[in-house]
């Protein structure tokens, strides 16, 4: 049929994903249309994510720090908050963000079309122009033509049914908004998500519960990372309700009351509890449903995923997919190199060149970080997966109270830890298999390790290579000295 646009490539969602697969493929040489329904680009890291929470967490952080002087002799007083100042800050960082994109996806002469996209058929998307904040679709339809597509439409926060429709209730994207800060706040789901919220709220004021299905918060890092920090927070917390459900939620004058009930039979549970803002942190789900995908025939999953192999095909072969949309984890960094390698495929594909046609995802691993105060970092395998697989390995720990600068910044209450092979075929020169680091910057050192387990480093690359000192990164070379278990030149 006729179309209002053609194109090589059409990229379904403007997030790290979209954004990503838009600019490697237009730097390749392919016409290129990014559909987004929002007006900015950025998705869901840039406008309600990754960015906002972090310009959030580092004033918070900065506050907390500067507390801390009051023992080194410095005393600035009580903070004094103004919370629509402190939103305009947030706003301001996300819009340099944003902006930058726009003005890159112009640079890149990527066409942008703002509305929400549905597919028509194998070869056509229709686009329903959107207004306001992106969920109206009362506009004009354009169809697009596109020899391939990249699905990237994303995901979005889980809500519990029961949870009654009220300004006090919200998900991430509503405590980012930072309406107010209030007295009682309670987090439903102890991940990451929330506690980072979490942090923020408290440390401008709020007194938290948090309720976690499961029998500890932050799932998926190792307890001994988890417990560093809880030890720091538990000053943050009424009640930490571990093993605990909430059942039930109503809209009151005084405020959301919510009950719970013990996750297993004979368990507790406490009593309900008012609180003047709920924050549904209890993950995050698939946009896969909502896009009309098949009618391109692509397959989506109950749960809203699209399956794809490892160059991010769908069972269609010329439409691929990427992202929050194809499975865990939901994180921006593995949705960026995901996007490269659908685009370098198509562009391989349709350009003939067999190299860039060979890409595919093959990354050994994906660094996870809770940007809390200390942050939480870690990656490859952990020591709960090594004892559940029966993988043998050598542990190195490094405690922060030994590191010069730890003990200087006056935040020694870290470690880091590696995780070597120590399977007899390993010969006790064992590869790097994972790590996990708790303390101060965990998030910007945890790279370091990624790259280590990529390139297959033992601990005598690691030990042996020269950190500066002091830092927190000389960290990760004392951990690998102390598996090797000696100083010596001996490989
Ligand atoms: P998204 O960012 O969800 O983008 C999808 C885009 O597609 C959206 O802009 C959406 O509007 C658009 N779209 C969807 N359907 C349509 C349609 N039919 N038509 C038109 N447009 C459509 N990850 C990290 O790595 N680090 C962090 O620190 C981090 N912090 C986070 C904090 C919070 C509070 C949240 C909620 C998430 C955080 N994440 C973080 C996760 C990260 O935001 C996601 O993994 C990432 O945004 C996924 O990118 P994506 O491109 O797959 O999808």
């Amino acid at each position: 049929g006729s179309a209002d646009l053609e194109c090589d490539v059409l990229v379904l969602g403007g997030g790290p994903g979209g954004y990503s697969a838009a600019f490697r493929a237009a730097d390749l040489g392919l016409k290129v249309v990014l559909v987004e329904r929002y007006a900015t680009l950025g998705g869901v890291c840039l406008n309600v994510g990754c960015i906002p929470s972090k310009a959030l967490l580092h004033v918070a952080a900065v506050m907390d720090e500067v507390s801390h002087l009051k023992a080194a002799g410095i005393d600035f007083g009580a903070p004094q908050v103004n919370i629509d100042t402190l939103r305009g800050h947030k706003d301001k960082v996300v819009g340099k963000l944003t902006g930058g994109l726009a003005q890159m996806a112009k640079m890149r002469k990527v066409t942008t079309v703002r509305g929400y996209g549905s597919f028509v058929g194998a070869n056509h998307l229709e686009v329903e122009e959107t207004s306001g904040d992106g969920q109206d679709r009362a506009g004009g339809k354009k169809t697009i033509a596109f020899q391939r597509a990249i699905i990237a439409a994303g995901s979005q926060a889980v809500r519990l049914p029961f949870m009654p429709d009220d300004p006090r209730v919200v998900d991430s994207t509503g405590a980012l908004a930072l309406k107010e800060v209030p007295k009682r706040m309670l987090i439903l789901g102890g991940g990451i998500i929330g506690l980072e919220m979490g942090t923020v709220y408290s440390t401008l004021g709020a007194r938290l519960d948090v309720v976690e299905m499961l029998d500890g918060l932050m799932q998926g890092a190792d307890r001994d990372l988890v417990k560093v920090w809880q030890k720091m927070n538990a000053h943050r917390f009424d009640n930490v309700m571990l093993k605990t459900k909430t059942v039930g939620a109503e809209a009151t004058p005084e405020g959301i009351k919510v009950s719970f009930a013990p996750e297993e039979e004979g368990g507790s549970a406490p009593e309900p509890q008012v609180y003047d803002l709920v924050l549904q942190a209890v993950g995050r789900t698939p946009n896969g449903k909502k896009i009309a995908a098949e009618k391109a025939g692509v397959a989506v999953t109950d749960r809203g995923f699209i399956d794809v192999d490892i160059q991010m095909r769908t069972n269609v072969p010329h439409i691929f997919a990427i992202g929050d949309i194809v499975g865990q984890p939901m994180l921006a960094h593995k949705a960026v190199h995901e996007a490269h390698v659908a685009a370098e495929v198509i562009a391989g594909e349709l350009q003939g060149n067999q190299e860039l046609a060979a890409a595919a995802f093959n990354a050994r691993v994906i660094p996870s970080v809770a940007y809390t105060d200390p942050e939480i970092a870690w990656v490859g395998l952990t020591e709960e997966q090594a004892k559940a697989q029966g993988i043998k390995v050598k542990k190195g720990l490094f405690p922060w109270a030994a590191s010069g600068r730890a003990i200087a910044n006056g935040r020694d209450e870290g470690f880091t830890k590696l995780l070597f092979d120590d399977s007899p075929e390993a010969h006790g020169h064992g590869r790097i298999l994972g790590g996990g680091i708790v303390g101060m910057h965990a998030g910007d050192m945890i790279g370091e390790i990624a790259l280590a387990i990529e390139m297959g480093a033992d601990s005598v690359d690691i030990g042996k290579t020269i950190h500066p000192h002091p830092t927190l990164g000389e960290s990760i070379g004392m951990a690998a000295e102390v598996a090797h278990g000696s100083c010596t030149d001996v490989p």
